[in-house]
């Protein structure tokens, strides 16, 4: 699939003009890689118009070099497709969490279980494994096992039918031994589909977990859809956990799991040991769909494309006054690491570690002043009474608040020489 989009931008990216025509082609082809990926017909057709809204009706398009905006809307919106918009509930350390994992038989819940609470063990947590699949025989022998190999407190039973009572005698044993992290194991088949789901639903609300995890198995295909959306309906998932990514390495299911859930993913299986488990996080994993395997290569062979966060601040420095305001964001983003491009264009090659000193004094000394002070763009509203309260708010020398004024200035020329720039460039494009 990666192969696949990356070369749709590719061939968009060598044509000599990006018209109607290259961009539709380009469009058509991304979602034709995607629908193969088994990303849901749906989620398709909404990344297309979304793209479509951001290039075509955007009037800053027309502005800005088409060709990136294109790329980074591929990339802004698949990042914002896996974003579901609230984080999930994590953990805390000093009050007891309980967790349920729910999933069709086969997805690997089990499994995961003991690798979350494998994660939060490493992590200084208590977790606790409870065993409350009591449909299918040797479940419990099977969390024991993988249990004792982590050397985390397990319960379950070999005699007990009802999945309730195990699930509800094993939290409450492990509150009272004072484990903060008490994680319980569901079956995932039933004798009826409708029975599974009306399990799952008498555990949640007899345990009342703080978060309940749809653990699933990225080679399901198509199916992802109904199936994270049939169990968000009965259990309210929060997170999504998916599996397997080893074998397939396919992102489709995982934009359809969230679109289902409105749950983000917070971890992915990448093989069958305690160990192969992984933190989720959208950039890489857009990327890696996009078939780029590093960040930093992808930045040298698409430019610019992964600075979806930077957008917005690019185009207040193109488009607003140049305000304190939008140096202290500017300053912010610098220091995150993420301005690198347009940094190299606005500022003198400084040794990097001595402007990184300096920009966080600069960032103190603003915190120092106030809104007003912050969104004028005229520095003769610098008062020597207004220095000397700045100068004082930042525990600084008013020589260090003339220092940061002197920049401000030098900031504001490199500022409109970059417009200039930007609006050549633009005319270039345009015209040839
Ligand atoms: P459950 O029925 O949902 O509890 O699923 P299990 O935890 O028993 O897992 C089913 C099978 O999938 C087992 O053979 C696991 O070893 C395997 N499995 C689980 N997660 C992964 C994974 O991330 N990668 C691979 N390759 N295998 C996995
Ligand atoms: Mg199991």
């Amino acid at each position: 699939l990666g192969g696949k989009i990356s070369s749709a931008l590719q061939q968009m990216t060598n044509a000599t003009t990006v018209n109607q025509k290259v961009f539709d082609k380009c469009l058509n082809d991304i979602a034709r890689a995607l629908l193969q990926n088994d990303v849901q017909v749906e989620i398709v057709g909404d990344l297309q118009s979304n793209i479509k809204r951001i290039v075509n009706l955007d009037g800053r398009a027309e502005g800005h070099n088409k060709r990136k905006i294109i790329q980074q809307a591929v990339f802004s919106e698949l990042c914002k497709m896996l974003d579901p918009g609230k984080p999930s509930f994590t953990p805390k350390k000093n009050e007891p969490s309980v967790v349920m994992f729910v999933g069709l038989q086969g997805s690997g819940k089990t499994t995961t279980c003991t690798k979350y609470a494998h994660y939060y063990q490493n992590k200084g947590w208590k977790p606790a494994l409870v065993c409350a699949d009591t449909f299918r025989a040797g479940a419990f022998d099977q969390l024991k096992q993988n249990a004792t190999k982590a050397n985390i407190p397990f319960y379950g039973s070999h005699t007990e039918s009802d999945p309730v009572n195990v699930a509800v005698e094993g939290v409450e044993t492990f509150k009272r031994e004072n484990r903060n992290l008490i994680i319980i194991d569901t079956s995932g088949r039933h004798v009826q589909e409708k029975a599974l789901f009306e399990e799952m639903l008498q555990l949640r609300e007899a345990t009342k977990p703080d978060l309940v995890i749809f653990v699933m198995d990225s080679s399901i295909g198509q199916a992802a859809f109904k199936q994270a959306q049939a169990f968000k309906q009965s259990v309210d998932v929060g997170a999504v956990i998916v599996t397997k990514m080893d074998g397939h390495a396919k992102g489709g299911g995982a934009l359809s799991a969230v679109a289902a859930t409105k749950s983000p993913v917070i971890f992915i299986g990448t093989g069958e040991h305690i160990n192969e488990f992984e933190d989720f996080n959208v950039k890489p994993f857009v990327s890696r769909l996009l078939g780029i395997r590093d960040l930093s290569g992808f930045i040298n062979q698409v430019k610019e494309v992964v600075q979806v966060d930077e957008q917005e601040l690019m185009q207040k420095l193109l488009e607003q006054n140049f305000t304190m305001r939008i140096m202290y964001e500017l300053f912010q983003k610098i220091l995150e690491g993420s301005f690198n491009q347009v940094l190299s264009m606005l500022m003198p090659k400084e040794h990097e570690n001595e402007s990184q000193v300096k920009i966080r004094r600069y960032l103190t000394m603003m915190d120092s002043m106030t809104n007003e002070e912050l969104g004028s763009t005229d520095l003769k509203l610098m008062k020597e009474s207004r220095i000397m309260r700045i100068a004082r708010g930042a525990g600084r020398q008013v020589s260090e608040v003339f220092e940061m004024f002197q920049e401000y200035k030098r900031l504001t020329i490199s500022v409109s020489k970059m417009k200039k720039m930007v609006n050549t460039r633009h005319t270039d494009e345009f015209t040839s």
